[in-house]
Formats: C-alpha cells, sequence, structure tokens
C-alpha cells in the first residue's frame, strides 16, 4: 500500500510490533511462543521424540517463519501433506527428516527422491510404486508405510499387512524409517477406539521388519505415554490448540488476530442489526461496527440471530458478542455492557486473542479450533513476534 508511517501496539508479553497506520485488522503470530510449545512437548513425550507437523503452511501460520523457528528450537521431523509442501520445507529444513501425509501420489516418487523427502506410503499401490522406483538405487531411500487401524481415510488394512508381510521380495526393496496409524477419537479421552487403535497398530506392526512407530497427533499424545511410542506427531498444540477437552496440553496460544472498531452506535428498541434484518433490539443496545468480514477469515455462521447466539469478540479481555450477520467486511458487536471506558472508534478488538481462544472461536461458529488457525486471508497486516521482541 506504500504506507510508510507505523505505529506501534503492544500485542503480547513478548512484546510490541509495528502496523502501517492504515490497516484495519492484524495477525500477529508468535514464534517464540510456538518453539516454546514444541519444546514443552518434546519435553512432555522424552525419551520418544516430538515431530511437528507443518501441513497447510504451517496450519495458516507461516510455514516459512514457523519451520526455521522449530528448527532453531531442536525439532528434526516435518510431516507435511503434498509434496509440493515438501519442497517448500526442504529449502526451510535442510538437514531434517521429512515426511509427506498423503502418501506417493503417481509419478511423483522422482521428485520426492530428489529433494530427499518421504512418503508415507498408504496403499498396496503406492508401496508398488515406491519399490519399483527405488529398487535399482544402490542405498534404499526411506519410506513411511501407513496401516489403517479404523479411521477408513488412508493407510493399508489388516489383510493388506498381511499380505505385505509374505512378499519377502517386496519387504526387501522397502526402507522403512517409520510405521505410522492414526486415530480416530483421541480428542475424546475415554473412548473404547483408543486403545482398540493402539492394540490393533501394535499387533498389525509386529507382522512388519521392525521400524521406529507413531500414532499420535496433538490429542493422542495427551492419552497416556504408550500412545507416545517412537515418535509423536503434533500440529494444532504446537500453535496453542488445546486439542483434548479436559486435558491440559502444556502450550500457549500463537496467534492473536485483531480489528479496528469503525464506528460506534445506539440501536434503539424495536431497530434491526444487519442483512436480512435477522436481529432485532429488544432493549437499547451500544453497537461497534468492526472492519472484520468472512472476506478476512470470520465465519459467516457466527452470525447472531435473536433465537441463536454466534460468536464473540473480546474487548480490553471482556467478552461481546457478534449481533446480526457477518458480512464480507464487517461485523456489528454488542458493546452496551462495556463502559469502563466505552470503546470508540479506532480501538482494537481481537477475534482471536489471549482472552479469546480458538476453540471459543469455533464453538461460536459450530467448527472447530482448527478451521480459526486455518483460514486467515491476505487483508490483514500479518506480523510474527520473536524471541526476543
Ligand atoms: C494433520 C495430522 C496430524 C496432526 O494432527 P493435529 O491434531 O493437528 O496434531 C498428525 N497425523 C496425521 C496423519 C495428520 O493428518
Amino acid at each position: 500500500m506504500g504506507v510508510a508511517r507505523v505505529h506501534t501496539r503492544v500485542t503480547s508479553e513478548h512484546g510490541p510490533v509495528d502496523i502501517p497506520v492504515g490497516a484495519t485488522g492484524t495477525i500477529v503470530i508468535d514464534l517464540a511462543q510456538a518453539s516454546a510449545n514444541w519444546r514443552a512437548l518434546a519435553r512432555h513425550v522424552a525419551p520418544a521424540a516430538c515431530g511437528a507437523v507443518v501441513k497447510a503452511d504451517a496450519y495458516g501460520m507461516g510455514a516459512a517463519r514457523i519451520i526455521p523457528a522449530l528448527v532453531a528450537a531442536g525439532c528434526r521431523h516435518f510431516f507435511v501433506a503434498t509434496p509440493q509442501e515438501a519442497s517448500a520445507a526442504r529449502e526451510l529444513a535442510p538437514n531434517s527428516v521429512i515426511y509427506v501425509l498423503d502418501g506417493l501420489i503417481p509419478g511423483t516418487a522422482r521428485d520426492l527422491m530428489s529433494i530427499g523427502a518421504i512418503p508415507v506410503l498408504a496403499s498396496l499401490r503406492e508401496i508398488r510404486e515406491w519399490a519399483t522406483y527405488t529398487s535399482n538405487h544402490v542405498n534404499l531411500p526411506p519410506a513411511a508405510v501407513h496401516i489403517d487401524t479404523g479411521l477408513n481415510r488412508l493407510g493399508i488394512s489388516e489383510k493388506e499387512v498381511a499380505e505385505l508381510s509374505r512378499d519377502a521380495d517386496l519387504l526387501a526393496r522397502l526402507n522403512t524409517s517409520l510405521i505410522m496409524s492414526h486415530l480416530a477419537c483421541a480428542d475424546e479421552a475415554g473412548h473404547p477406539m483408543n486403545r482398540e487403535q493402539l492394540d490393533k497398530f501394535n499387533r498389525l506392526r509386529a507382522k512388519l521388519p521392525f521400524a521406529p512407530a507413531s500414532i499420535a497427533a496433538s490429542d493422542g499424545m495427551m492419552l497416556s505415554s504408550e500412545y507416545h511410542l517412537d515418535l509423536v506427531r503434533p500440529g494444532y498444540a504446537l500453535f496453542g490448540g488445546q486439542a483434548t477437552p479436559g486435558r491440559m496440553t502444556p502450550v500457549r496460544p500463537v496467534l492473536r488476530v485483531s480489528a479496528r472498531i469503525l464506528q460506534v452506535r445506539d440501536v434503539a428498541p424495536g431497530h434491526f442489526i444487519g442483512y436480512s434484518a435477522s436481529y432485532g433490539a429488544r432493549k437499547r443496545l451500544r453497537v461497534a461496527t468492526v472492519a472484520a468480514g468472512y472476506a478476512d477469515g470470520l465465519f459467516r455462521h457466527a452470525s447472531a440471530t435473536n433465537e441463536d447466539p454466534g460468536g464473540l469478540v473480546s474487548i480490553r479481555g471482556r467478552h461481546a458478542p457478534i449481533v446480526g450477520r457477518v458480512s464480507m467486511d464487517l461485523i456489528t458487536v454488542d458493546v452496551t455492557h462495556i463502559d469502563d471506558p466505552a470503546p470508540i472508534p479506532g480501538d482494537w478488538v481481537d477475534l482471536v486473542g489471549p482472552d479469546l481462544a480458538i476453540e471459543t472461536v469455533g464453538a461460536g461458529a459450530k467448527t472447530i479450533g482448527y478451521e480459526v488457525l486455518t483460514r486467515w486471508r491476505p487483508r490483514f497486516h500479518r506480523a510474527y513476534l520473536e524471541q526476543g521482541d
């Protein structure tokens, strides 16, 4: 935009960040906290190793900044979803192990090998294609094998594990660096499927030549140390996500999203707020119009009607409900109860922040914190806090 002037605003205990004067919204990502989260998770699972899942541009937090920060923190195992993500990760983490969770996309074996990325082979077809491609190499490049234990999404079935275990020729052409599976219900600590999947995984992997094993993501790693095996694969928790309700993961939020109040107005009883007149004032309301909408990443499902409460924002630590429809660029917020002092145009409100967890924001839009992390769009000014900022 060519706005040269900046003003400074304190956004976290780690310090201030410079914001262009015309910015209506900010996305502030605390790299120091992401590193601290990884270290806390690594301590929690030791002696198991702790990797980092950085698919989808590090859950929208920016792989280009997150990956180097995690490398500096000591992380050596990264998981991405796609070959493109793997090649970006390779540039950022030249000496790390990089796994590709989507498996072997047909025809990509050569590219993966050339960047030293490891496919998480998820079907016998993929295993055969990889073995065919790699078997003429003197040093077999490593591969991971994904076993399905009940999610029915990716991975070889029990029957296919048996078939693979009998195929000595195929096994001899496979250099397995990791055997993994994925849990369906680990966000419910008491769900019987957790134990069933762990038992099935341990039983099936015993049929294959020994390799390090991994089953736990952010939620599974909080179940018990039995789920840590050799390597855990958190993604959400790195960014402060609390994946298992009722089990406090030892991490803190990384993301703060804020936007400015443009106007504050009184709405008299009987008058409506926003598109489709879906919210009527039942008493006199003070309503702040905030420069944030679904084009920035807010959920339109956070719209409130008189019958159905929507989402919340936070103003200096006080929650304030969204009233009426979330529109493309704007939301309207009931600030009637905030009078110490009353919000004025130019003030900032948090859409996600220290007083408004991603899980709370997700619940306000009938979704989960994961979707809250991954959806912020480029219109808001993005800034990173680093160690010592
Ligand atoms: C995304 C993903 C993870 C990370 O999950 P979180 O819940 O974000 O920790 C781990 N393993 C697999 C297979 C995944 O797809």
